[in-house]
């Protein structure tokens, strides 16, 4: 690609967060339309940069304190697509939310989606995200056949498996410190209805979801479990899964089957103010959590989800994240090994049980391999806990950060806001080969953020 040098475009002095709007940063943002703005964006000989997509990771990764920030929602345009291999060529500022709008109707499916669809391709390159299918699919990276890369002299690298390799690895789960991501090319997956075909099975504890998560494996592609963190001793970890596969044609009741594509917008409820922090305590999240449980029957039989209400059921509640009131909350996600996992599990459930720190939304899901050079995923169980930023929030998480590590598991960055940097050094241990790769890229640090200066990620 050929780009030539024009003035940067004008920045807005804003303040920003996370989706967890935990922590608020100000910054200069820029938002250019054109490649050859962007590159008198990265390459002025300013302050440090950050590229910001639809700003849903959770804590500080697309944060720049009293740095630059550039956002990258208008370089949104797909470039081609070839129906006969699914492969896709798009900008980096399309989102999963418009893939879907585009290629569902035409019988394509993102191979790997977030838990929200309204991610851009490059944020979720960036934090090489992960969906239902992980255990079977892996990340986005796995899905990626090539990026186009703005490095920070300007210069515009093609990274594949083959071209620009150690590249290609430290940019997939890179969290934007590699540079800037302008376009990808990606393999779409070919379905042949919008609606999934599968089951909600009630685990009573723990054992009794790992069991299920198991056994259901090679049966289905996409599982997850929605976990209650208030119940304790023998109920300890109990839970409702949900498993599904795309549904063929024929595994659709007649009345679906007449237009098996048809992707249904529903309308948003939406929340239109900050909930008092009260609203959430520990009693509210108690209630919630046993409604959620006792209205799931033991092992439902089969049953069809439209893929809105199977993938995203966050999403239709917009500005959900306004629940946990002003101050915001924090999301923790973590991993343990496969033999870890259980105590692991066990370890941290209890944990929050006697905190009563009970997180309202629990979620519980089995891991295949790692990717990128900091991808989060590794084989094992994952669980991510929303907490509300209370008093004492940020030394009860250090508490659970030490039961991790110590079982060798690790914190996603997409999620994070608090880590120590000591504790993330022990939990990547590919972090100097990471290093290097960023050094040849970008030999000055000229794209660092709130995140990576908190957690010492960048090479000295
Ligand atoms: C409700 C909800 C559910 C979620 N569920 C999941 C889940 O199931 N699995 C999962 O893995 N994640 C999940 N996430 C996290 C989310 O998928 C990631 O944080 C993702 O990175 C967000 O993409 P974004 O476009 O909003 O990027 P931003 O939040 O704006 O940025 C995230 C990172 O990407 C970098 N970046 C953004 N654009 C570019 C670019 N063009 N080039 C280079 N770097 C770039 C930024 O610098 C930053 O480090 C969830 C988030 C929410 C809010």
């Amino acid at each position: 690609m050929t780009t030539t040098t024009t003035s940067a475009p004008s920045s807005r002095h804003a303040l920003l967060s996370g989706w967890g709007r935990y922590p608020l940063f100000e910054s200069d943002v820029y938002r250019p339309d054109k490649i050859a703005e962007l590159q008198a964006v990265v390459t002025a000989n300013t302050s440090s940069l950050i590229a910001r997509g639809a700003g849903r990771a959770y804590g500080d990764a697309a944060l720049n304190d009293q740095n630059r920030v550039v956002e990258l929602t208008r370089l949104n345009r797909m470039l081609s697509f070839d129906a006969a291999t699914g492969l896709l060529r798009c900008e980096a500022g399309v989102t999963i939310a418009e893939l879907i709008d585009v290629f569902l109707p035409r019988g394509f499916f993102p191979p790997v989606t977030p838990g929200t669809r309204f991610v851009t391709l490059g944020g979720s390159i960036a934090a090489d995200v992960h969906g239902k299918n992980h255990h079977r699919d892996s990340s986005l990276a796995s899905h990626v056949t090539s990026f186009e890369l703005m490095i920070a002299s300007g210069e515009v690298l093609r990274c594949s498996r083959e071209e620009n390799s150690e590249l290609f690895w430290a940019t997939v789960g890179g969290m934007g410190l590699t540079g800037v991501i302008l376009e990808l090319e990606l393999r779409m997956r070919r379905v042949e209805s919008a609606y999934l075909d599968g089951e909600l099975i009630r685990a009573g504890n723990i054992d009794a979801a790992i069991e299920a998560f198991e056994r259901t494996d090679a049966q289905y592609g996409y599982s997850v479990a929605w976990i209650d963190c208030n119940s304790g001793k023998s109920a300890l970890g109990r839970s409702v899964l949900n498993v599904g596969n795309f549904a063929t044609l024929d595994q659709l009741p007649h009345n679906l089957a007449q237009d098996p594509l048809s992707t249904m917008p529903k309308l948003s409820p939406i929340v239109p103010f900050d909930f008092p922090g009260f609203a959430l305590n520990s009693l509210s999240v108690r209630m919630f959590n046993a409604v959620i449980y006792a209205t799931h029957r033991e092992r439902a039989a089969h049953t069809v989800f439209d893929w809105e209400s199977f993938f995203y059921p966050l999403d239709s509640i917009r500005n959900w994240n306004r629940i946990y009131g002003k101050r915001g909350f924090v999301q923790y996600q973590c991993v343990w090994p496969p033999a870890e996992s259980r105590a692991g599990l066990v370890e941290v459930l209890e944990t929050i049980a006697h905190s009563r720190r009970g997180s309202f939304l629990a979620v519980l899901k089995k891991f295949g391999g790692q990717d990128g050079l900091l991808s989060f995923p590794m084989p094992g169980y994952t669980l991510a806990l929303d907490f509300p930023v209370t008093d004492g929030l940020l030394e009860f998480l250090d508490s659970l950060d030490a039961m991790v590590l110590k079982r060798g598991g690790r914190v996603y960055l997409a999620k994070d806001a608090r880590m120590a940097p000591e504790t993330f050094r022990a939990m990547y241990p590919n972090l100097a080969k990471w290093q290097a790769a960023k050094a040849v890229a970008d030999p000055n640090n000229r794209f660092s953020s709130s995140l990576s200066r908190r957690l010492g990620m960048n090479p000295a």
